[in-house]
């Protein structure tokens, strides 16, 4: 006999199979169940109407924990659902639980794996299966119940209830979460495949960066945020400095892998809060919310001065290549007040900059001052 880490007999104890914990559905309740439970079967009328709504996957999945909530009395809970740019599982959305640490619940578990590998609502009980003790005692339940959330008819998600009571979800409340989320497959269909769209549409497919569109909005944005506040904002235009020589020495293919590892350095010390874009070719815009152009002074030359350093590979193992980047700077709202305006002085410095010999960072208030100077 084998001894767990809990002191029971494993043999025993693992005697349990997930495929115990499944609850096996049908299309409909007996009408015995629909009277007992009329109000409960009411929150899955209200979930269809509202299924018309355009709504965001996330806010949805919220609505989803809250009407569980109506219908089975649960002290905490969390939803997963997949997301398919990373391939994993993501925490969406969680009550009761902020104070646990996150990383412990931000990548599924295994009542997520059992969801998705029978398609069927769960009802988990602590001291039958040692996997889903684990995770039980760590959301500190005796109890779960595991909803699957389908888009397409596929399980990418599910809802997970728990309590500190034993047993204390039943097979009805399985079966009415079940219809609850048959009712939400539709809806969760189409935002799902909305944002994985708007997600297609805003990153660009060469560099992994930010597209244009993006960029453009998240200006936008970013300028409005900037006026409440009453904080500076800089824009960073950077374009890198003779690539046609590059692309013409080794050939596209070598040209866009450089981009990528320009893309990459770019990205490589900004904070979570500044937007890197690709805006076309191979030029590239940086959002810097709160920062003024000191700040963004000496954000541009650690970045001129980490391309000037970085080696290039280029298509064979000693074609190593240098390049440059020349960059132009201005700063809302000392140097413009619109989007449109803030964009074009930006590209007017960076135009300076390469014309004062290039791999040079040019600040379009410099530029501005020294034009007054000359008038
Ligand atoms: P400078 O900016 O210093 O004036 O010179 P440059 O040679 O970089 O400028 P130019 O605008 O004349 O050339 C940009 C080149 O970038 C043209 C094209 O060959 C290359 N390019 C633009 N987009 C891509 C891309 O997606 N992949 C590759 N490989 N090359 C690209
Ligand atoms: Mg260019
Ligand atoms: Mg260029």
């Amino acid at each position: 006999m084998t001894t767990g880490p809990i002191g029971k007999d494993i043999d025993a104890y693992d005697s349990c199979p997930p495929e115990r914990f499944v609850v096996e559905v049908f299309s409909e309740l007996p009408a015995a169940v629909v009277e007992e439970r009329w109000q409960h079967v009411n929150v899955i009328l209200r979930l269809s109407i509202l299924s018309g709504l355009q709504m965001e996957l996330e806010a949805t999945l919220n609505l989803l924990c809250d009407l569980a909530g109506e219908m089975v009395s649960y002290e905490r809970a969390i939803l997963y659902f997949w997301d398919e740019s990373k391939e994993q599982a993501l925490l969406c959305a969680m009550r009761n639980l902020e104070d646990l640490p996150h990383e412990d619940l931000a990548r599924g578990n295994i009542l997520n794996f059992w969801a998705t590998k029978y398609s069927r609502p769960l009802l988990v009980w602590q001291g039958h299966n040692l996997q889903a003790d684990a995770f039980l005692g760590a959301v500190q339940a005796s109890s779960a119940l595991v909803i699957p959330l389908f888009v397409s008819n596929r399980v990418m998600g599910t809802m997970q209830l728990f309590s500190s009571k034993p047993q204390a979800f039943n097979f009805v409340d399985a079966q009415l979460l079940w219809i609850l989320s048959l009712v939400a497959e539709n809806q969760l269909t189409r935002e799902y495949a909305n944002e994985g769209l708007i997600r297609f549409a805003f990153t660009d497919f060469l560099t992994g960066l930010k597209t244009r569109g993006y960029f453009e909005q998240q200006l936008d944005a970013e300028i409005k945020r900037s006026e409440r506040k009453k904080q500076k904002l800089a824009l960073l235009m950077i374009d890198i400095d003779f690539f046609k020589q590059l692309n013409d020495q080794y050939g596209h293919h070598v040209g866009d892998q450089i981009l990528r590892d320009v893309a990459s350095l770019l990205m490589k010390d900004m904070r979570e809060v500044d937007t890197v874009a690709r805006y076309g070719g191979e030029e590239f815009v940086i959002i810097l919310p709160e920062t003024n152009s000191e700040g963004a002074m000496f954000v541009a030359q650690r970045l001129r001065r980490t391309m000037e350093q970085a080696r290039f590979f280029a298509g064979s193992p000693r074609s190593v290549e240098h390049l440059t980047i020349s960059i132009g700077i201005s700063v809302f709202d000392d140097d413009a007040q619109f989007k449109r305006a803030l964009i074009e002085n930006a590209d007017g410095a960076l135009y300076a900059a390469k014309k004062s010999g290039r791999n040079k960072v040019v600040l379009y208030s410099d530029l501005a001052s020294r034009q007054r100077e000359v008038s």
